[in-house]
């Protein structure tokens, strides 16, 4: 299992969101504390921001382990934003080890991470897989079931569903028992997020803002934990949580 961030509020730094927090993303990479399947997450990282007046977001991504990457810190220390959205990668069995699979993925406006895995991919999955048309399967960015989770979330949005409702469409489609489906996205103004089968905190941020997590990056006060089967959305002022519909609407 992967761990992830994503940030909304006033500009920060890379390194202020993912390095320095003491139990931040970057040291989730090797010591995670709430991950409940695999050890370290080493198999690739990715960061993606966006940059005032423009809505298509940045990404950085290397199929390494975030520490042994001396750019990031060099980007992180100058780079700031109001809306980032990180992840490092523990590579599921059978799923490959390159940078294109490592999250954020990303499409227009959008920001996309999964933390989990679909047991019996890719067969298991063939139902969802068939109800893509066929430019969304051979444009798939890597072959991964977070890659194939991300296809459906993009076609769903394409339908013009807000952003939420494509991340529960794309949950409930995975008709997969015990599948860890653990999905994360933002366009820039709005964060959600699906609990199924791992972890999840928030907490609003410190001067303003809020941050959503797999995992508290400190041990302060006011981290939420997030119940399992729920649908998260954030602004950077506002937060709801609502049960996590099983089946396809
Ligand atoms: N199954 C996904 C992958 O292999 C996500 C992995 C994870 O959450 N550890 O990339």
């Amino acid at each position: 299992m992967c761990r992830h961030l994503a940030y909304l509020g006033p500009a920060r730094t890379l390194h202020d969101l993912l390095i320095a927090p003491e139990h931040g993303l970057y040291r989730q990479s090797w010591a995670p504390r709430r991950q409940r399947h695999g050890t370290v997450n080493a198999d690739g990282f990715g960061v993606g921001w966006y940059a005032p007046g423009d809505p298509v977001p940045a990404r950085y991504r290397r199929d390494r382990p975030i520490w042994g990457d001396p750019n990031l810190l060099d980007l992180a220390r100058v780079v700031r934003s109001g809306a980032v959205l990180a992840a490092v990668r523990s590579g599921t069995e059978g799923m490959g080890f390159a940078e294109a699979a490592a999250a954020p993925f990303a499409s227009d406006t959008w920001l996309f991470s999964h933390n989990g895995a679909v047991p019996g991919w890719p067969g298991s999955l063939h139902r969802l897989a068939a109800a893509l048309p066929p430019e969304y399967l051979v444009g798939l960015e890597a072959p991964t079931d977070s890659a194939l989770l991300w296809a459906y979330a993009r076609f769903r949005l394409a339908s013009g569903v807000p952003l939420p409702v494509a991340l529960a469409e794309t949950a409930a489609a995975v008709d997969v028992q015990g599948a860890r489906l653990n999905l994360l996205a933002t366009d820039g103004t709005t964060i959600a997020a699906t609990v199924r089968g791992d972890t999840l905190s928030w907490r609003r941020a410190s001067p303003a803002g809020v941050l959503v997590a797999s995992e508290p990056t400190d041990d302060e006060p006011g981290w939420h934990h997030v119940p399992d089967n729920s649908l998260l959305v954030a602004t950077s002022d506002a937060v709801t949580i609502e049960e996590l519909a099983v089946e396809v609407a």
